[in-house]
């Protein structure tokens, strides 16, 4: 992020990126859409409003961005050196959060998945998962 941009861009660009809808999701529906799948989206009443929900299934799928999800060992999830002391207590709030989402979700009975934004370089590779997962 530069420090060119004012902090009004600033916060609108996180508002942006930080938003449901994000284009890693939308990507990720759409491609579920496709193999037949229906599903609902942002479920606010199950912890940490999963993205995607398949209810009869008793399945759920959340997409994150690698970035914002601090994905570990990932060159998307790392953070400028210049910037470590801003983001990384912010971003290792988010991992735990989570975290504590993907358990609360298991122990009411879901199965969960978690699909990365660098996972949607592999389509094909990303659907077969999908389809394991889903069936
Ligand atoms: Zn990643």
């Amino acid at each position: 992020m530069s420090d060119i941009m004012t902090s009004e861009q600033r916060s609108e660009n996180m508002r942006r990126i930080c938003s449901t809808n994000t284009q890693p999701e939308m990507k990720v529906r759409r491609l579920i859409h496709r193999m037949g799948y229906r599903y609902r989206i942002h479920v606010k009443k199950l912890p940490g409003t999963p993205d995607i929900v398949f209810s009869a299934r008793r399945k759920i799928i959340f997409v994150h961005g690698c970035f914002w999800h601090f994905h570990q060992d990932c060159r998307g999830g790392r953070i400028p050196q210049s910037k470590i002391e801003y983001w990384k207590p912010k971003l290792l709030r988010t991992r735990e959060r989570d975290e504590a989402h993907r358990k609360a979700l298991v122990e009411l009975g879901w199965d969960v998945l978690v699909i990365w934004e660098c996972d949607l370089r592999e389509i094909s590779e990303l659907e077969a998962r999908l389809k394991e997962f889903l069936h």
